[in-house]
């Protein structure tokens, strides 16, 4: 058993076009990795009080790494390829030993979130370089003695409903003529032995990192196909991306075989800014409050896992089962697995970015114990 605590990074984004001139709230110190945000100055700074004044000061934190990616001219800017090299491959290192690991993104919408997972296609992110260099550590590794299988699913939670993203590819070759049929609710089951999973939910074998790239954008199409008629669901659902490695190692010393069974998971959060949302009506109420029970039963894990173990009778009930996110990753969350949070954050927004750090340096507290997931089979 390994414990060790979730890794905790923060990313702050470029100005977006439409933010062009507003200051920059968000500074980053890379020889102590201390972020530091400060309040916007046009605050009123009338008031004497001390809580007040207190309220204008800058606010530190420190995590894993501080990642600026603010400005690409600055000598510390951060790109896709340094932080696939400090958080994506230390994962996938520890996946081919055999530990599950899983790596998701928090933020508000507009953040950065996609764009470090996903990105575009000039400058791709956590997902695309984990796959391309998971198949080319596999075509090193195998031999006579050593074989690997991949397999993948894709799925999002939406409004406490999770949505099979790869469903419709299912049905024999109709090639996806009937992308975004309402695909049927899949129901969160719970094994004995390897914790919380989604029943009835498509997994493909993969062979290489182009066939799962293209499951990929089929998942995000019939993502984007519904955000569309649905304001924007993707900022509204959590997507979740696994790739399940499989390694079978023949010792021929001993004749013998061992099983390696491990997963990678991949997390787009919904926006954050939503578990603080008020206002909202009808559909949109109902919605906002599934998200916020998602991010906000999120938020309650986290506490309740940031009890240090030392004082496990102190440590509160962890409510997992009570949101369909946290349910689906609890191993990730406090269990068999290696974790890591990228908190994504704008570098305008001061209320959402305190926000977001302040969950972030919750989550550090965090101790994970994850286990080689090896088998001997024969
Ligand atoms: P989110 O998924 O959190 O809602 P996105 O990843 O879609 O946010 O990012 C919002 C916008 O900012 C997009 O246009 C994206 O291309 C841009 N962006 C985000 N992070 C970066 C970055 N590190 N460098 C350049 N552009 C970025
Ligand atoms: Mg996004």
């Amino acid at each position: 058993t390994d414990g060790s605590n979730v890794k905790v990074v923060v990313r702050v984004r470029p100005l977006l076009p439409r933010e062009k001139g507003s200051p920059l709230l968000v500074q980053m110190d890379p020889s102590t990795q201390c972020t530091t945000i400060n309040p916007p100055s046009s605050k009123p700074t009338g008031s004497s009080d001390n809580q007040a004044k207190r309220n204008l000061e800058p606010k530190k934190f420190y995590f894993d790494r501080a990642f600026y990616s603010v400005d690409p001219n600055s000598p510390h800017y951060v790109d896709q390829q340094e932080i696939y090299n400090t958080v994506g491959k230390e994962f996938l290192d520890h996946n081919l030993e055999g530990y599950h690991t899983c790596i998701f993104a928090y933020g508000q919408t507009g953040s950065g979130k996609s764009y470090t997972m996903m990105g575009d296609d000039e400058n791709a992110g956590i997902i695309p370089r984990t796959c391309r260099d998971l198949f080319n550590r596999i075509d090193s590794l195998a031999s006579e003695n050593m074989s690997c299988t991949v397999r993948l699913s894709y799925f999002e939670i939406y409004n406490e409903c999770v949505r099979d993203l790869l469903a419709t590819q299912k049905k024999g070759g109709s090639g996806g003529a009937n992308v975004n049929n309402k695909s049927a609710k899949l129901k969160v089951r719970e094994s004995p032995t390897d914790g919380p999973y989604i029943e009835d939910l498509s997994e493909y074998v993969v062979k290489s990192s182009d066939q799962v790239l293209e499951y990929m954008a089929l998942g995000n199409k019939c993502r984007s196909t519904a955000a569309t008629k649905m304001n924007d669901q993707s900022s509204r659902s959590h997507a979740v991306f696994t790739l399940t490695v499989k390694q079978v190692h023949f010792h021929s010393d001993t004749d013998t075989t061992e099983e390696k069974v491990s997963q990678i998971r991949l997390v787009d959060l919904a926006g954050s800014e939503r578990a603080n949302s008020t206002g909202a009506m009808g559909e949109r109420l109902r919605e906002g409050s599934n998200i916020n029970k998602s991010l906000t039963t999120l938020g309650r894990v986290i506490a309740a896992l940031s009890v240090p173990s030392s004082l496990t009778n102190a440590r509160p009930i962890v409510p997992y089962r009570d949101s369909v996110l946290t349910w689906i990753l609890k191993e990730s969350l406090g269990g068999n697995s290696k974790t890591a949070m990228v908190a994504c954050v704008s570098p305008t927004d001061y209320e959402e970015t305190l926000s977001t750090l302040r969950y972030a340096d919750q989550a550090k507290r965090i101790q994970t114990k994850a286990i080689i997931n090896q088998d001997i089979v024969s």
